[in-house]
């Protein structure tokens, strides 16, 4: 028998595809993914409007194969963290953000991140390997099914309103993977989220910017950190080969396609470094007479050998307001889950220990004596 095939993999139309090759109708593709993505069913035997012989031929050939679970930490405020295994030593988060509006989900595109920004954790820890469909798509699976019990929310009610890819990882620079798990969220017979509530973050990737306004186009994030080349080189070392012109021009150009009528702006407040009223005037110079924009501070999380610190609230409000006077919307991003070191940036305080030879296992930081491997952001 071939290897089973894992169903977290494919969206409809490779699901139609895949179920087609041997012979079952296409219609058969949407019953199975109610049953995966709606209702969180992984054994086939309980799929019961399926015909037997296909349950039989679904047992032989296919699985739901979720991710490994190394540590879930539930944070006071409600924020629940997972920890996944995802092979030869590597880990990823996801992170579970509860308001008072909605419940978001903050998903990781790859295993470290080779984009290299300063203040970046991720980025520190360098890069390991591209995450495939199914393990974007476990991660939700997984925090969706397991929401639901904890909450003890009625049957079909969804525990997730919104994802954003702010986990580990430049979701751009993982395209191939990170489109059909896309789909999969805004698939009606999947998670049916809308294209609005769906936000890909990324550090400005250009061309790949572009074609997610072809292929899929839901909101967009942009890491901007920076009002000019010079510092943005140093800060996000991608600006080198895409500076801001080229990025502000792609940025304007998704808008003909995106769902919401602004661009978001993520800016992580660095004291000293890119907080002064000084940057806050070069950033509305920027932008001034381009498209509409907003612009979301996040107050740095330090981590280890950063050299960095975070900008005082003073600096945060005082950039803020600079912001709102030149009528540009500028919301400061609530720290959240502190107490499980669940905030942008930050791991657990675990990374899985490489050099175990029994296998991986989750060590304390300082035992493992490594850099934090990190969840950069995650919206509040
Ligand atoms: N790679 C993508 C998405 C993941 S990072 C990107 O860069 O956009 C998600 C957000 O967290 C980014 O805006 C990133 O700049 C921010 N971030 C990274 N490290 C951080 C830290 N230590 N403190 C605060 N925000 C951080
Ligand atoms: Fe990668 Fe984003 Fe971290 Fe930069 S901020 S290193 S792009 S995860």
């Amino acid at each position: 028998m071939d290897e089973a095939s894992n169903l977290l993999q494919f969206d409809k139309s490779a699901l139609v595809e895949w179920l087609g090759r041997a012979g079952h109708k296409a219609c058969r593709a949407r019953q199975v993914m109610h049953w995966v993505h709606q209702r969180g069913v992984a054994d086939f035997e309980a799929m019961t409007d399926l015909a037997r012989p296909l349950r039989a031929w679904l047992h032989d050939h296919a699985c739901v194969q979720a991710l490994p679970v190394l540590a879930e930490q539930r944070s006071r405020d409600g924020t629940v963290k997972w920890l996944f295994d995802v092979g030869a030593g590597n880990a990823v988060e996801s992170v579970f953000i509860p308001e008072a509006s909605r419940n978001t989900l903050c998903v990781s595109s790859q295993a470290g991140c080779a984009m290299a920004c300063s203040f970046c954790s991720t980025g520190a820890q360098g890069f390991n390997r591209n995450l495939s469909s199914a393990e974007i798509i476990a991660q939700l699976w997984w925090a969706e099914f397991t929401m639901r019990a904890a909450l003890g929310l009625p049957d079909g009610e969804r525990a997730i309103s919104n994802v954003v890819m702010m986990g580990m990882g430049e979701p751009l620079q993982n395209y191939g993977a990170l489109v059909p798990a896309l789909r999969l969220m805004l698939d009606d017979d999947a998670y049916g989220l809308s294209r609005r509530r769906v936000t890909v973050s990324t550090s400005g990737v250009v061309p790949m910017i572009d074609r997610l306004a072809q292929d899929c186009p839901v909101a967009l994030a942009v890491s901007l950190h920076a009002p000019d080349d010079a510092l943005r080189d140093q800060l996000v070392p991608l600006n080198r080969k895409y500076p801001l012109a080229e990025l502000l021009g792609a940025c304007e150009r998704y808008l003909a396609h995106a769902p919401r009528d602004f661009i978001t702006f993520e800016y992580c407040m660095l004291d000293g470094v890119n907080d002064t009223p000084g940057h806050a005037r070069s950033l509305i110079e920027l932008m001034r007479g381009r498209f509409p924009w907003k612009c979301n501070l996040i107050p740095f999380n330090p981590f280890p050998g950063s050299g960095l610190r975070r900008s005082s609230p003073q600096r945060v409000a005082q950039f803020a307001a600079m912001l709102a006077d030149a009528g540009i919307v500028a919301t400061v991003r609530k720290t959240r889950g502190d107490d499980i070191d669940a905030a942008c940036g930050q791991l657990a305080g675990e990374v899985l220990d490489r050099t175990s030879r029994r296998g991986a296992r989750v060590v304390p930081i300082a035992a493992a004596g490594a850099a934090p491997s990190a969840l950069p952001g995650h919206s509040a």
